[in-house]
């Protein structure tokens, strides 16, 4: 470890003051504290808004729902609006981590968190993310479970949030507070792909603040769900996941919302493969070449070619599975 200074905001005006002052935001430090242990992250100053009021998950008008930025997994996860109304949102949060770490880490941080890239976390590794300009150790190394969409030559890591999958299919908004106010910045702008510029992974300024996740209202019924392919059963990240809502009427399929995670370096929203799907009579022979689309644009690396067929095979039984066979 090394010495900063750590102080604890009573209200929103003094977290965005601190913050405005360089201040770090932490909340559950799951992936904060780890990092500065491995002194990858140097934060000077840390600021706890855990006292802050932002820990309201609210049903709002139309069946929509608004979940507070400190709202912390496992309760959103176990919520009756949240079961209810978008199932997909509290399987993907069930599906993460640990038990432990779900009761400690909030929807803010789950979605603000790190790259698993081990590189990133090895200090004595060339990374463009955590030290500008000094290469990707990656992109010649063992890169199994990096990206096959999004990257760049700068940068081929995978964002781990699961939950992000879900909210990237359901185009929620994120709500923001700084300096200058409130504002909204759509899910699939806020997480940012690598580019020119991979240690900027979020559409965020200095000292504003996540308040919210906002997901709009969507067609009744609406039948979603979200699936994981990992290594192991438990507390491992996406080799590839599929976030699937679907809200099929009079036989036909009216509105379609999917995303993939473990393959991009965002989670990866599918509109061609929504499109695909929009119109039609669901069936097995539909969800096939629906899925099929899943993997354009792939520009998979040495180790990691399988994530190609796997993502679609993912997304493909996941529709099958949120939207039945006949
Ligand atoms: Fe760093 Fe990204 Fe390369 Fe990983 S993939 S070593 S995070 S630049």
């Amino acid at each position: 470890m090394y010495p900063f200074s750590y102080t604890t905001a009573e209200n929103t005006r003094e977290a965005l003051d601190a913050g405005r002052r360089g201040g770090r935001y932490i909340a559950g430090g799951t992936t904060l504290v780890d990092l500065m242990r491995e002194t990858v992250e140097r934060p000077r100053t840390l600021v706890d808004i855990s006292a802050l009021p932002l820990r309201e998950i609210v049903v709002t008008r139309h069946g929509g729902l608004r979940i507070g930025a400190l709202v912390r997994m496992s309760e959103a996860a176990a919520h009756s609006g949240v079961r209810a109304l978008y199932p997909v949102v509290s399987q993907a949060l069930e599906l993460s981590a640990s038990a432990q770490l779900r009761n400690m880490a909030t929807i803010g941080g789950n979605i603000m968190q790190r790259t698993r890239c081990t590189y990133f976390r090895d200090v004595t590794a060339n990374c463009n993310k955590r030290e500008p300009g000094s290469g990707c150790a990656a992109l010649e190394g063992f890169n199994r479970t990096h990206a096959i969409l999004g990257t760049s030559e700068n940068c081929v890591a995978t964002h781990p949030s699961d939950v992000a999958v879900a909210f990237s299919a359901l185009a929620a908004t994120v709500h923001l507070l700084g300096p200058d106010g409130q504002r909204t910045v759509p899910f699939t702008d806020f997480l940012l792909r690598p580019g020119n510029t991979p240690n900027r992974e979020q559409a965020i300024r200095q000292g504003e603040l996540i308040s919210a996740v906002e997901i709009p209202p969507l067609p009744r019924p609406l039948k979603s769900g979200y699936l994981k392919v990992r290594d192991r059963q438990s507390y491992e990240f996406a080799l590839t996941s599929a976030a699937v809502a679907l809200h099929i009427r009079g036989g036909r399929i009216q509105e379609a919302k999917v995303a993939a995670g473990g393959v991009g370096t965002v989670p990866w929203k599918l509109p061609a493969v929504e499109r695909h799907l929009i119109g039609e009579r669901p069936s097995a022979s539909l969800w096939a070449a629906a899925a099929e689309r899943a993997a354009d644009g792939a520009r998979p690396l040495e180790h990691n070619r399988f994530k190609v067929e796997l993502v679609k095979r993912t997304v493909e039984r996941q529709l099958r599975v949120v939207g039945g066979t006949k």
